[in-house]
């Protein structure tokens, strides 16, 4: 079975590689010759995540999954939410981001936090949606070398690492992707 995932994203790949079984193949965008920026315009995760998995199967005619994930902090309602990947400015930096983001909380003991991804599936004409929540707390400082995006800054509740610092075959146990893998794939067995 061959699963096309909307993105260009190697460490996503990688994750989302490792999760689903051996008979399934996943196809990233390149391998199916999107090579265009997908504007994510929608303000909310879900929304994103529905506008890709349809661009996709709108454009290319393979049914299709998307995620978009986002770090909430709620000492700053929520932010930067949607708005991760771009959230100190349009270069998308992750060393950037994550500079914004220990400034920001800086004066603030409140470090609770969460990703949320939201995985979209597009088949034939029907659109599915499935959750995945991880909570944890924003470190004051970089700890760890792998992951990415945000990873050496989020500590997962209950645990005392970063992402960066854990196994990926850990991070995709509790992590927020991986939990909406789980969903995903315990719905294409039932199918
Ligand atoms: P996307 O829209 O799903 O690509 O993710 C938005 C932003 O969240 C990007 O800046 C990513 O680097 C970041 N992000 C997504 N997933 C993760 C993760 O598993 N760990 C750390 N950061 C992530």
């Amino acid at each position: 079975m061959i699963l096309v995932f909307a993105t260009n994203n190697p460490n996503k790949l990688k994750e989302v590689q490792s999760l689903v079984p051996s008979h399934i193949t996943i196809k990233g965008l390149k391998d199916i010759g999107c090579t265009e920026d997908i504007i994510e315009d929608d303000p909310t995760i879900n929304g994103n995540a529905i506008l890709k998995a349809q661009y996709v199967k709108d454009n290319y005619g393979y049914d299709c999954f998307a995620d978009d994930t986002g770090l909430e902090v709620f000492a700053l309602n929520g932010a930067p939410g949607v708005l991760s990947a771009r959230y100190a400015g349009p270069q998308r930096n992750a060393h950037d981001n994550m500079n914004k983001l220990l400034i920001a909380l800086a004066v603030q003991s409140e470090r609770n936090a969460q990703f949320k991804t939201v995985i979209a599936y597009a088949k034939s004409d029907t659109i599915t949606t499935f959750e995945g929540i991880c909570k944890g707390m924003i470190t004051k400082e970089r700890k760890g070398d792998d992951g990415f995006g945000y990873d050496p800054i989020f500590m997962p509740e209950g645990y005392d690492a970063t992402f960066a610092q854990m196994a990926l075959a850990l991070k995709n146990k509790i992590g927020h992707r991986g939990k909406a893998m789980h969903q995903f794939l315990e719905y294409l067995q039932k199918k």
